[in-house]
């Protein structure tokens, strides 16, 4: 994958939480108590992971300070 900004081979590794959990996509962070589907533009990244960290294949450009993903 090249960078969308200054067209470089991306280094590939992966995008992981903190902390158990999943990771998601939408127009905006949902509020705590919202059911976070409900959000416009919601995209599922990732699903839970018990007992591990959450990760997913994304590849990035240190100069750029530039993550990307495919889901
Ligand atoms: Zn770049």
């Amino acid at each position: 994958m090249v960078c969308p900004k200054c067209g470089k081979e991306m280094r590939t590794g992966y995008l992981f939480s903190s902390k158990d959990g999943a990771f998601s996509f939408a127009g905006k962070v949902p509020g705590a108590l919202e059911n976070a589907k409900n959000t416009e533009g919601f995209v599922k990244l990732t699903g839970l992971k018990a007992g591990g960290r959450t990760s997913v294949g994304a590849s990035c450009c240190d100069a750029c300070r530039m993550i990307t993903i495919q889901y």
